[in-house]
């Protein structure tokens, strides 16, 4: 089947909730993806920052190859040997003590949401359910996490929602000090806000929410499904501001390209949790953490960890630069391996289409924010030839 057949088949029988990119990705290797027609992509997307490791680790493959032959399914009525092994590694990391695993993570959001409100419900009795989250969140478009991601777009066409959401200002402590109650369960906050913009949060800010929750006994959840597992240049982007929270939500990268989400609780939350309370028919499946611990190996390996605070470095400067070619380019954010352009243009997509069609893919934050996401592999001649495709790319657009 030729590109147009596919296309063409996709628009026929795939229901229309996506707005796709014009081409029809085939195969993937290192930084690059390839499309129908055999064009190479420098890929600055990796499947919205899931491809941590790029396309076709080796090692990742012979996990999935090896565990496959061995053990694709059996459900949570038994217990499997990749799974605990991934948990042990997962605690053993963070200051966590148990983990739920699920499939995504809009489902580790909820996941969260329920534990938060069991604790609150076993700790303070039946009204402590509410859930403060912040301007510009994003964590998920499932009825639970839908109510916590607070945009019209998303939101209004699927009212009512769950009720008990709360709407905080993001960097703003004192929004939370006004909305903060008894009857408050937990706050959800991402330590550094990848959908909504790429913002990072403020030490002050981060420090006071622990401060408060502890004060209220409140939940604080970290959703590190973006910014998590070395995306920021540290395993947890929390560590970089010294703040622990009692739940945190991982998926995205977690999973080799696989789908994985992982929902990890202290054990104050994991002592009110009973058999029955959550499940998954398909959660923690053997062939997905047998991939997961490989991924989790190789990003939380501190030499890898220290690539990606360089290259983030490197990145930074390249923006900076191009900053001061483009006057559309009006702030640079980010760290890592995560970078926001904010743009003084009504939208960014003509930016991200004119990198494309170069051969960069990118994405947007937002209408105004051009956002890089490359695979925490990326090396310094890959960020040079973004950079060119960039320029270029800005240049055609004012043009
Ligand atoms: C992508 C994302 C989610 C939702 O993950 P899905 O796997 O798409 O359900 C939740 N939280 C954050 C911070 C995200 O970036």
């Amino acid at each position: 089947m030729n590109t147009q057949e596919i296309k063409e088949l996709d628009e026929r029988y795939v229901l229309h909730t996506y707005g796709r990119a014009p081409l029809v990705l085939e195969r993937g290797e290192g930084m690059y993806v390839y499309d129908t027609e055999g064009k190479a992509y420098l890929d600055f997307v990796s499947g919205i920052a899931v491809n941590a490791l790029g396309y076709g680790d080796p090692d990742v493959l012979r996990a999935i190859n090896e565990q496959a032959a061995r053990l694709v399914h059996v459900s949570n009525l038994y217990y499997t040997i990749p799974q605990a092994q991934l948990a042990k590694m997962l605690v053993e990391a963070s200051f966590a003590d148990k983990v739920y695993f699920s499939n995504s993570g809009t489902e580790s959001v909820e996941a969260a949401i329920k534990f938060a409100r069991k604790w609150a419900k076993t700790r303070h009795g039946a009204d402590k359910v509410d859930f403060i989250s912040f301007t510009g969140a994003f964590h998920g478009r499932t009825m639970g996490s839908l109510a916590l991601t607070p945009r019209p777009h998303y939101q209004d066409p699927f009212r009512p929602l769950m009720p008990g959401a709360k709407l905080a200002i993001y960097n703003n402590l004192s929004s939370v000090e006004a909305l903060i109650d008894e009857n408050t369960c937990a706050i959800i906050v991402e330590p550094l806000q990848g959908e909504g913009g790429v913002y990072a949060a403020e030490p002050a800010f981060l420090k006071g929410l622990r401060a408060l929750c502890t004060k209220h006994d409140v939940l604080l959840i970290f959703d590190e499904v973006q910014c998590g597992l070395g995306r920021t240049g540290t395993l947890w982007a929390h560590e970089q501001y010294g703040v622990t929270p009692d739940i945190m939500t991982l998926a995205k990268p977690l999973g080799g390209g696989l789908p994985i989400g992982a929902t990890l609780v202290t054990q104050a939350v994991a002592d009110t949790i009973e058999p029955g309370d959550h499940a998954g028919t398909f959660a923690a499946n053997p062939v997905i953490c047998a991939a997961a611990q490989v991924v989790f190996r190789k990003i939380s390996n501190p030499a890898f960890l220290e690539h990606v605070r360089m290259i983030g470095s490197y990145i930074q400067e390249g923006l900076l630069d191009l900053q001061g070619k483009h006057e559309v380019i009006t702030e640079v954010r980010g760290r890592g391996a995560i970078w926001g352009l904010e743009t003084s243009l009504s939208d960014v997509g003509p930016v991200v289409d004119a990198c494309c069609e170069r051969g960069l893919l990118t994405l947007k934050a937002g209408p105004q924010v051009l956002r890089l996401l490359p695979p925490l592999i990326v090396d310094r001649p890959d960020v040079d030839k973004a950079m060119e495709i960039i320029d270029e790319a800005f240049s055609r657009v004012q043009d």
